[in-house]
């Protein structure tokens, strides 16, 4: 296999200069964001603003695979330091879905008490916990949080997901029945690598079932605000296919799930070992009829610059009345949507997080926005909260209504609105 540049160490960035998937050299600009900050650089309130860096977030399109993806690689380590504030196991709609996951599972995957299931990218260990009362578990995942996992008898290796610590893990643990990769899958380079590293530690009937963001979603709700340099790649299931194919694996099911705004949950075994499911081919029936080529694109992109430009009319209205906007939930996607669109603090007063977040006393990145703990939004009722994790309205309004807010809501995306 081919070996080209890798950002992983450097401390840096590498440009993407052929797909990442099928290196096909001719790859088709869609869309630039700009320059973005790291999501996870978040510097106290009260520091005054120092260097920091950012980088370019360009959307490209391999029209041999599809592969709709990041041109540009950043280091992990700068991405991912051990200090990553994110956990999994506070957002109810993921508690859920692992729930959903593994029952599913196990209607496709006969597994016993013996069998090993490995997830990479394990985090706080949300999925494994499903699956530890009646199997061997094993997370994988580079930060700290990972030591909350251990506490909750789930063993975790804190590193990230290479060669070494396969072969580690295959000394110690033997193969894995079963490997999940949530919301992680798009997120490491060299993703023929890493499918390969998939392999070896997988057993010989064993399933790698991994969740993307799924890039039909992506696009029908214009949700141009989960681009950040954490996801490299925004797939859909052709795509997939693609990469799983030339590996040997075969799709064996796929479904849409409502996680991150909606994802796409794709199970996948050496070719031949288990029954491939029809869900598969109506989702790539629905891809072909809504081809992904060059023109829709840029259709994509035409309405994310509408959308950005109608969510600045709102918020101009509001700001020559001299009302206040508060922002609900500080999530990866917020840096993208404020820093692309420009809302700084004189826009947004203040972002609020509930309490215990770890980021709370730190500003949103690339802008002087404190976050605070969600208590002030009650106390100082301001005229609008925006909801930044506008993916879940349905969800966060009622509860923030009930638990006192009497201003209204702005929802940025898709279409922005008040409600
Ligand atoms: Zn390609």
């Amino acid at each position: 296999m081919r070996r080209g540049k890798s950002a992983f160490g450097t401390g840096s960035s590498v440009v993407v200069e052929e797909c990442q998937i099928c290196e096909n050299k001719k790859l088709e600009s869609i869309l630039f964001l700009g320059y973005l900050p790291p999501v996870n650089e978040m510097h106290p309130i009260g520091e005054r603003p120092c260097e920091q860096p950012s980088f370019p977030a360009e959307i490209l399109h391999c029209p041999k695979c599809h592969l709709v993806q990041l041109g540009l690689v950043v280091d992990p380590k700068i991405l991912f330091p051990p200090g990553y504030p994110y956990t999994s196991s506070t957002t109810r709609i993921l508690r859920e879905n692992f729930a959903e996951l593994y029952r599913e599972c196990r209607t496709i995957v006969d597994i016993g008490p013996n069998d090993l299931v490995v997830d990479i990218g394990s985090n706080d260990g949300n999925l494994l916990s499903n699956f530890k009362d009646n199997h061997r578990v094993l997370g994988i995942t580079p930060e700290e949080i990972g030591k909350i996992a251990i506490e909750r008898s789930i063993p975790t290796v804190i590193d990230y997901f290479r060669k070494e610590v396969v072969e580690k893990i295959k000394k110690k643990h033997g193969k894995a029945k079963i490997i999940t990769a949530t919301n992680v899958f798009a997120h490491i380079e060299k993703p023929n690598e890493i499918v390969e590293l998939i392999l070896d530690l997988l057993s010989e009937d064993g399933v790698f079932i991994s969740e993307s963001h799924y890039l039909m979603k992506l696009i029908e709700t214009l949700q141009y605000d989960t681009i950040y340099h954490e996801h490299l790649r925004y797939y859909s299931l052709s795509s997939l296919k693609y990469l799983l194919e030339k590996h040997g694996l075969e799709i064996i099911h796929a479904k849409e799930i409502p996680t991150h705004g909606g994802s796409i949950r794709v199970y996948a075994a050496r070719k031949g070992n288990y029954r491939a499911r029809d869900s598969i081919k109506a989702i790539l029936e629905k891809e072909k009829r809504e081809i992904l080529d060059r023109e829709r694109l840029l259709e994509f992109k035409k309405k994310v610059v509408i959308s950005k430009l109608e969510l600045y009319d709102l918020l101009v209205d509001i700001k020559k009345q001299g009302k206040r906007i508060y922002g609900i939930g500080a999530p990866s996607r917020a840096s993208t949507l404020i820093n692309y669109v420009g809302i700084d603090d004189g826009i947004m007063d203040f972002v609020l997080e509930i309490k215990g977040s770890h980021k709370v006393g730190k500003y949103m990145p690339g802008t002087v926005i404190p976050v605070v703990d969600e208590a002030k939004l009650f106390e100082d009722q301001p005229e609008y909260a925006m909801l930044l994790s506008w993916h879940i309205a349905d969800e966060l309004a009622p509860k923030l209504r009930q638990k006192g807010f009497e201003g209204g809501f702005i929802v940025p995306l898709p279409k922005p609105r008040i409600i």
